[in-house]
């Protein structure tokens, strides 16, 4: 059997929500296909303020909202050379003071049930096995449906992979790059009780170093929190424990991790990812491209995984959209999201490569972001911080002054 659409999306995590939701809007027909049946647990719980003007053109803000979805204001942090803590705001910068931490089991489902509501076709406990290329153009996919055998095939003129870390287009491409460099392990839990931090900063993620690693505390507004720890996969083994053993280490370890979570308990099993950064060597073939982390993961520290899988979500919607509109200019299309979405990646990249070493002054982060994203010094170098790590870099009229971000010049 064969069905046929304007796009397939594979995966309905946040960038294959987004892209359907998106393309659905705008009158395409969209077949998405999900492994899983939601809800489903997901990694990736704290989101930055990048996000919102895409839940808001998604139409689901004020549901994220209504959820009483613990509000972040900010992020705080014991990192360099001082180890008091520190934090920064996002109303420093952002019309967006706050973004919020989420059960993505919850949010997860919110997209994918917004993507329908939109038009999209969603067929959840639907596994994309294959994909279908005629004449070096991918037409369709192959997939099976629950605990089926039988493949089902659908056609569609443009195919987009957001099937996060199984990256099925780059896989098959063999064009996967790893970073060396950020070959980390994650360990984490949930705990419940223990105390927050004062005040708005109550809602943040605290971020504190345990050089190589680092730990995290997201809290939730049932009185939960998640606490995980980030450390090169070879400094795990160096320990000669089990990640279970290394994170309780690290815990008693912290100063300030350990005093909010004095009285809490933990109420759930450990869980490990491998946690390896990778940039796809390419992100577009002739009828397909990719997109999230389905074309590159960039390690947890700024929590910047949710934001960047939406913004580039966004940017293959608008691609795709104008690819389907005008298919004669495809290539260039594709090349324009490749171009400015990699430039965007590397930029966030070379940020998390310059803070992982937790022995600089404060300034010195914020001066390095400023490098990064306002070489004019249109905005003081604590803002340039701000607005890299909140995700809203180049979203204007934000950062007034200083040129957009790449991934904000994707054709419509
Ligand atoms: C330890 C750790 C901590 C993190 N913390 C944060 C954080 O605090 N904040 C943050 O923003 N990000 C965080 N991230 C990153 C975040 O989890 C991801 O960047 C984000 O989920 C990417 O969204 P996505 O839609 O690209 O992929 P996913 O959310 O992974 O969605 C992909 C979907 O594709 C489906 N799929 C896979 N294969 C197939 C198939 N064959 N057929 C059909 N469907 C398929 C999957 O079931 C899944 O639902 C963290 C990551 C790690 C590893």
């Amino acid at each position: 059997m064969s069905e046929e659409y304007d796009a397939i999306v594979i995966g309905s995590g946040p960038a294959g929500a987004t892209v359907s939701g998106l393309l659905a809007k705008w009158g395409r027909r969209v077949l998405a296909l999900e492994k899983e049946k939601f809800p489903r647990y997901h990694i990736g719980e704290s989101l930055v303020p990048g996000c919102m003007p895409i839940l808001e053109e998604l139409g689901v803000a004020s549901i994220v909202e209504a959820s009483g979805a613990t509000k972040k204001y900010g992020i705080s942090f014991i990192w360099g050379e001082d180890p008091d803590p520190w934090s920064v705001d996002f109303d420093e910068i952002c019309p967006h003071p706050y973004a919020f931490e989420v059960k993505r089991a919850e949010f997860d489902s919110l997209l994918l049930a917004n993507s329908r509501t939109l038009g999209a076709t969603v067929i959840e406990e639907a596994a994309v096995r294959d994909f279908v290329f005629e004449d070096g153009r991918c037409t369709g996919v192959r997939y099976t449906r629950g605990r089926s055998d039988t493949v089902t095939e659908a056609r569609a003129r443009f195919v987009i992979d957001a099937s996060g870390q199984a990256k099925l287009l780059a896989r098959r491409f063999g064009t996967v790059a790893w970073h060396d460099d950020l070959k980390n392990l994650a360990a984490w839990t949930y705990f419940q009780g223990g105390s927050r931090l004062e005040g708005r900063k109550a809602g943040n993620i605290l971020v504190e170093t345990l050089h190589p690693g680092w730990l995290w505390l997201i809290p939730f507004s049932d009185g939960s929190c998640s606490v995980g720890f980030v450390a090169p996969a070879e400094e795990y083994k160096a320990t000669g424990l089990t990640p279970e053993e290394v994170l309780k280490s690290k815990i008693d370890e912290a100063a300030l991790v350990k005093r909010l979570l004095k009285g809490a308990v933990e109420v759930a099993q450990v869980r490990t990812a491998k946690d390896w950064s990778y940039t796809g060597e390419r992100m577009t073939a002739p009828g397909c491209l990719m997109t999230g982390d389905a074309a590159a993961f960039i390690d947890p520290l700024f929590s910047t995984g949710v934001m960047l899988a939406m913004r580039a979500a966004t940017s293959a919607a608008r691609a795709v959209n104008a690819i389907l509109d005008r298919p004669e200019d495809e290539e260039s299309i594709r090349q324009g999201y490749e171009t400015s979405y990699r430039e965007f990646l590397d930029v966030v990249l070379s940020f998390v490569r310059f803070f992982y070493d937790p022995s600089k002054k404060v300034i010195e982060y914020f001066e390095e972001a400023r490098k990064l994203v306002d070489p004019d010094e249109a905005l003081a170098a604590r803002q340039d911080f701000v607005a890299l790590i909140s995700g809203l870099y180049g979203i204007e009229p934000i950062m007034e002054g200083v040129p957009p971000a790449p991934m904000a010049a994707v054709a419509d």
